[in-house]
């Protein structure tokens, strides 16, 4: 996955449809590359590979970034897999505890919940679902 600056015109378009896209912890991956302008975290990289396998490559990319902005069920469906997979990495791969494990799940629900994907699902819904994994 290549990582680039987000200053194009591709991730303005995007942040016309999702204004949170602008902030700095928000990452745009369009086919193989993702936009960002900061250094991403390891668990980040598990969430947005997985965006880059989704959308195949920048030509299908454009389809899928299409019915993204359209289907809240299909962002839902989409985040999902992504965050699941994030917090199974992180559970595996950093020393965590059973209240930083809490923490973490927590954390992946919030964002899935939140307002940058325009409330796809609620909170307990989004922890229950990342936390039975699969
Ligand atoms: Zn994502």
């Amino acid at each position: 996955m290549k990582i680039k600056p987000k200053n194009n015109l591709f991730c303005w378009l995007v942040s016309k449809r999702f204004p949170e896209a602008k902030n700095s912890d928000v990452f745009i991956t369009w086919g193989d590359t993702c936009y960002s302008d900061v250094p991403l975290t390891r668990d980040l990289i598990v969430h947005e590979s997985l965006h880059t396998e989704q959308q195949i490559n920048k030509l299908y990319g454009l389809w899928w970034w299409l019915k993204y902005m359209i289907s809240a069920k299909f962002r839902f469906e989409q985040e999902l897999e992504c965050y699941k997979a994030q917090y199974k990495w992180a559970v595996k791969h950093y020393k965590m505890d059973r209240n930083q494990k809490s923490k973490a799940l927590t954390k992946v629900a919030l964002a899935l919940s939140g307002t940058l994907y325009q409330n796809v699902v609620s909170f307990e819904e989004a922890r229950k679902l990342l936390k039975n994994g699969n």
